[in-house]
């Protein structure tokens, strides 16, 4: 008897004698060192900045990173050298502006720092141009359509707020200047570019408001956000017999195994020792690179994990997200290991998310300095700024349901959004119940908004921190949370670079402050005092926001019925979740709040429904591969091998009947696959050749596509249950998810 899973049974034998690589951390006289030693040593930030640049220099350089402004281009050649002596004392040869092109991952080109001088003798050199600004020639991005409208050359150009650092691989270092990624005529090509106006506009927009009711002084409103990653992790061995994981990320056959997640045995367990040495492993290098990863547990999904950094502002934890899903799987290699952040890798348990906790923070000089402004405070006018801010977050969802669909809109998500695990399609914000009587309360007109201090009081809003506190009925169902001092956008998926998904909610707001702050000034005018007026307009943005506030379980069939009485959106598939990036409503807010002109906004809906569309036809190409090639071929050799022992059997004598049965019905499962499969290829053929119209080939693809791709993995599965263990080329489930 011939047997196909020869590899299968030898990447068991690896994976079950892999021995533990354990974590080696830096020792001082044979004492680990605590982390705040090495915290930060790779990067060049504001400690290394201060302590090694001229005075003069530091302090302009500080200022402009702190308020979020250009760098001085006159210090730019000091800054430059410094960085560059720092750099060469820790063996670094090259340097690279790092950036965020729409491809969702971080590109970089290195250069030397080699140099000849005016003898033509060899010299290491870095200029302050060098350090600014870069042109990198990247001609082969994906743009949308961006650069064939201008010119072919793109720039990039260092954000100084995100501080340069010392890239460790494979025993090279090299130096990695964070950047923007823009066009001859600023246009912004990477992600990066609007996230940052989207920071200047609702920054801008969140002092005025400020200023209006009266807090002075503040110098600047960050966002701030706190990205929980979670993921899955593999052995190696298992992963590259997967055509489809190593092809697609997701695996596109697989019986689910009679154990997965229904025991809630995974869930806060113990971390495998494996798995906790690569996890440790990644926390250390993360360190070194300033990114304050401080949470690491078990997730819901056998193999699946998640970590969590200390909330940071804004663009330097989009940064430092790309840094933990990058390192993440380079480290998890060293241990024979495989990390996967797509979305929905395994069928049938849950899939991977990754929470975007976000707030906004006052940089000020005065006591306002570091205040959140989505937390309750404690006197009735700060709780007043509180709830117009909170009104303001909402008003912007509200309108903005769409967008933020949008911006969760990619091929994985689609496995997620609406399955039991995750949030559904349907955008709408949770408050929990305390703040929901509140807020309820004041759209009610309830309190009379003449004296906003008194009606603070009795609607007890002066209490709201207690009430936050005790607020224990967390709704895990929510695709939009309100947690105490910060909003958490749930539905943003694992593989997700988040500039996107955050300038997305970033704009929302921005154009709610906006008409915030016009409704106030016109309130102001009547005469009232800035915090009665202040809550008029709160109360108005609460009551027009209604519909989007839901408490209830996200996850209910009920809900999906009353989203829809509520005129709310329940978009299912990516590409009418990205055709929302084309409503007027969409193209208004952009030109409105210049964050994007209308060809930038054109082509970002381009690219990600370009790449929608390339990566539903890989995950077809690959699942046609898999049938051809291993599961059409294992259902033949064990249909041979019964047909063989029939004969065998009934030459000797023996009733073979059920041997001819048993053979009957795999016939009949390879009968079923081989037609699904000519469908495959007929839908295939058909997509292809509908390259000139990629509106319809999405619509296809993400209908007709998908369907088909569904109906041959559910034949492929049928097989893999039914045909001898030894004939099944693939890694099961239950071999991959359950580390023996
Ligand atoms: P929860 O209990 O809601 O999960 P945690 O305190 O564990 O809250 O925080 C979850 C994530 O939210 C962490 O990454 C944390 O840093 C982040 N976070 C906390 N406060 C803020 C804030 N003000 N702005 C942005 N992120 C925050
Ligand atoms: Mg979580």
């Amino acid at each position: 008897m011939s047997s196909m899973n020869g590899s299968r049974v030898a990447a068991m034998r690896e994976v079950t004698q892999r021995p533990v690589r354990i974590t080696v951390r830096p020792e001082e006289n044979g004492i680990l060192q605590p982390t705040s030693v090495w915290f930060g040593m790779n990067t060049f930030g504001l400690r290394q900045m201060r302590a090694k640049l001229p005075k003069d220099v530091y302090k302009k350089l500080a200022a402009s990173i702190r308020l979020g402004k250009k760098l001085d281009s006159e210090i730019a050649p000091v800054v430059a050298q410094v960085i560059k002596e720092w750099a060469m004392s820790r063996g670094v040869t090259h340097f690279t502006h790092w950036f965020q092109p729409q491809t969702g991952l971080t590109a970089e080109k290195h250069d030397a720092f080699l140099n000849f001088d005016e003898n033509k003798l060899p010299i290491e050199t870095f200029t302050g141009e060098q350090l600014i600004q870069s042109e990198p020639d990247a001609s082969s991005f994906p743009s949308g359509g961006l650069r064939a409208t201008w010119e072919a050359r793109g720039y990039t150009a260092w954000n100084p707020a995100s501080p340069v650092f010392i890239s460790e691989t494979g025993g090279v270092k090299y130096l990695c200047i964070p950047s923007v990624f823009i066009g001859y005529n600023g246009e912004a090509l990477d992600e990066m570019t609007p996230l940052l106006r989207s920071s200047d506009v609702l920054s801008h927009r969140a002092m005025e408001l400020l200023e209006l009711i009266g807090d002075s002084g503040v110098l600047r409103v960050n966002t701030t956000l706190g990205v929980e990653q979670e993921f899955f992790i593999i052995d190696r061995s298992h992963f590259a017999l997967r055509p489809d994981l190593v092809m697609a990320a997701r695996s596109l056959v697989g019986a689910p195994p009679p154990r997965g997640q229904q025991l809630e045995d995974h869930y806060f367990g113990g971390i495998p020792e494996r798995v906790q040495a690569c996890i440790s492993e990644v926390e250390h290098e993360l360190y070194k690179l300033g990114v304050p990863i401080v949470t690491r547990h078990n997730e819901v999904a056998p193999s699946q994990f998640e970590m969590a950094p200390i909330f940071e502002d804004t663009d330097i934890a989009v940064d430092h997200n790309h840094l933990v899903m990058s390192v993440l799987r380079k480290i998890a290699l060293r241990h024979g290991l495989q990390a996967i952040v797509h979305e929905k890798p395994f069928a049938g348990i849950n899939g991977s998310g990754k929470h975007c906790n976000w707030s906004l923070s006052i940089t000020s000089d005065n006591q306002l300095d570091g205040t959140n402004l989505l937390k309750p405070g404690k006197t009735p006018h700060q709780n007043i700024r509180f709830l117009v801010f909170l009104a303001a977050v909402l008003k912007g969802v509200h309108k903005h349901a769409g967008l933020l669909r949008a911006g969760i809109a990619v091929s994985g998500n689609e496995h997620r959004l609406g399955a039991n695990e995750a949030p559904p399609a349907i955008i709408s914000a949770f408050l929990g119940s305390g703040l929901t009587q509140v807020v309820e309360d004041i759209a009610a007109g309830k309190t009379s908004p003449k004296n906003a201090e008194q009606a603070m009081l009795k609607l007890g809003v002066a209490k709201l921190p207690e009430v936050e506190q005790d607020n224990t009925d967390r709704n895990r169902t929510s695709p939009f949370a309100f947690t105490g001092a910060k909003f958490e956008f749930r539905a943003v998926g694992a593989s997700q670079s988040i500039a996107f998904p955050v300038m997305l909610l970033q704009a929302a707001v921005a154009e709610a402050l906006g008409e915030i702050i016009e409704q106030l000034k016109a309130e102001l005018k009547t005469g009232k005092s800035t915090d009665d007026a202040a809550l008029k307009v709160a109360a108005k943005a609460f009551k027009e926001s209604t519909a989007v506030r839901f408490e209830g379980n996200n996850y209910s069939d009920e809900w999906v019925v009353e989203a829809a009485k509520r005129g709310l959106l329940n978009l299912r598939r990516t590409p009418e979740a990205l055709a929302q990036l084309r409503t007027e409503s969409a193209i208004t807010l952009f030109k409105n709040t210049h964050i994007l002109t209308d060809v930038e906004l054109e082509s970002r809906y381009h690219v990600r429904l370009e790449r929608y569309v390339k990566d539903i036809l890989i995950e077809l190409h690959t699942i046609q591969q898999m049938i051809d090639t291993q599961v059409l071929p294992a259902a033949y050799a064990y249909l041979g091998t019964l047909a063989a022992s029939a004969g065998q059997g009934a030459a000797a004598g023996i009733n073979m009947q059920p041997i001819v049965d048993a053979a009957n019905s795999v016939s009949k499962l390879v009968a079923t696959l081989q037609k699904k499969r000519a469908e495959l290829a007929k839908v295939i053929t058909k997509a292809e050749h509908m390259h000139d119209d990629l509106g319809g080939q999405a619509g296809y693809l993400t209908t007709t596509g998908c369907e088909t791709m569904a109906e041959v993995r559910d034949a492929a599965d049928a097989i893999e249950l039914t045909i001898g263990d030894e004939y099944w080329p693939l890694p099961r489930y239950r071999e991959m998810l359950f580390p023996v």
